[in-house]
């Protein structure tokens, strides 16, 4: 997707207001009447349709009339607003090349006031495997096409707080430097998804990674899609761990599952992409941990660090259930959950694992804004 910054400097403050309006008015509205863009955006001298037309035409908002006349964010237009507030905290002042493109997230490199180049992260859930996920409106708690953008937010604000939690602990990922809205901005890595590596020495690199895995558990934490995409490798063969949005507590009903699926897809993809045969009957029962005891005391396990750090349960469970949908899974019965699964019908995959990355329209948009943080 194509993230045009100029737009930033386009647009008039009034503009700005109306985009803004928008935003806040698709917290009930998934098309927001334009009285009711123009009474949030409270323009001192009116011309309420005259911006949103203008921000039509840079396709930051899209129009509807077919039930009344109105309006909601495109994702570019979502993109904007979280740019603008980034760029206002000074956390960014340019957007330069997309370097990566995710099943669920396009990537770029930005600069920072010091010129330092950085990586942000745009999330974009629903964009794969739209059909299934479609199906599980109800995980979006009756929200329509705005739950996209509303869960996207949700799944950069969570991807933000693993990231800190893992580098405060030690492991190696990103430096998580700040989040808004669907972005999170962290350090650039210099080093290629293991896909792409020829590795000099594969078994170094495989005892690191399922040395990663098992003290993540111990810590209380599975990354769920442990992949040759989401390892970057430098060129002392050194990994960092990307993507967390999916991660859970190994106190989740289906952690033993996920973390062995975590397993299997490292021990595949060296068996027969790398033709490493790593000695799995030896290294998997010291790598496994023992999910019903607790393996770390309570102020080492990140997952309770995290639960206790500020998520809103029920946000947390309707990102799971998107998740769990995506994974063809079926949500867990425990009360950490929603209480909304059933069996799912998904028709994806987890991204490594031989399944290919496969890319469809993006949905949805808007969001609970930020209020405080626009002029
Ligand atoms: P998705 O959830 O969409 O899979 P990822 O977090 O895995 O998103 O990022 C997609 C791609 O972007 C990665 O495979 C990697 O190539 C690149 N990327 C992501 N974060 C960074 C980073 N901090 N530094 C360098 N490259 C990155
Ligand atoms: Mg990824």
């Amino acid at each position: 997707m194509k993230l045009d910054v100029n737009a930033l400097r386009y647009l008039s403050r009034d503009e700005s207001r109306t985009l803004q309006a928008v935003e806040i008015g698709q917290k009930n509205h998934d098309i927001v009447p334009v009285p009711l863009v123009d009474s949030i955006a409270g323009l001192k001298h009116g011309g309420v349709v005259r911006c949103l037309k203008a921000l039509l035409r840079q396709k930051l908002v899209h129009h509807d009339n077919t039930r009344y006349d109105g309006y909601r964010l495109t994702p570019l237009g979502y993109d904007f607003l979280a740019l603008r507030a980034l760029v206002a905290r000074g956390a960014i002042t340019a957007v330069g090349r997309q370097i990566g493109v995710g099943k669920e997230s396009d990537v770029f490199e930005v600069l920072n006031a010091e010129g330092e180049v950085l990586a942000m992260k745009l999330h974009r859930l629903g964009r794969t495997s739209f059909r299934a996920v479609k199906k599980k409106r109800d995980y979006l708690q009756h929200r329509n096409s705005f739950s996209w953008l509303w869960l996207s937010r949700l799944a950069a604000a969570k991807e933000f707080a693993f990231m800190e939690a893992l580098g405060v602990a030690g492991f190696p990922v990103p430096h998580a430097i700040e989040h808004n809205r669907h972005a999170v901005l962290m350090s650039l890595v210099d080093a290629v998804p293991l896909v792409q590596v020829r590795l000099a020495d594969p078994g170094a690199v495989y005892l690191q990674l399922m040395d990663m895995i098992a003290d993540l558990a111990a810590r209380g934490l599975v990354h769920c899609d442990f992949n040759e995409f989401n390892i970057l490798v430098d060129e002392q063969g050194a990994v960092t761990l990307i993507d967390f949005p999916q991660m859970v507590s190994t106190s989740h009903a289906n952690a033993e599952e996920l973390f062995e699926r975590d397993v299997d897809c490292i021990v595949r993809f060296f068996t027969k992409k790398l033709g490493y045969v790593p000695e799995q009957d030896t290294s998997l029962p010291y790598m496994r941990p023992d999910f019903k005891a607790a393996t770390a005391s309570a102020s080492e396990k990140l997952d309770v660090q995290l639960s206790a750090s500020g998520f809103k349960k029920e946000h947390l469970s309707a990102l799971d259930s998107y998740v769990s949908a995506l994974q063809g899974m079926v949500a867990p019965r425990d009360g950490s959950s929603s209480g909304e699964e059933e069996e799912s019908d998904s028709d994806s995959e987890p991204e490594g694992c031989d399944s290919s990355d496969e890319a469809g329209s993006s949905g949805g948009e808007g969001d609970e804004s930020e209020k405080g943080e626009v002029p």
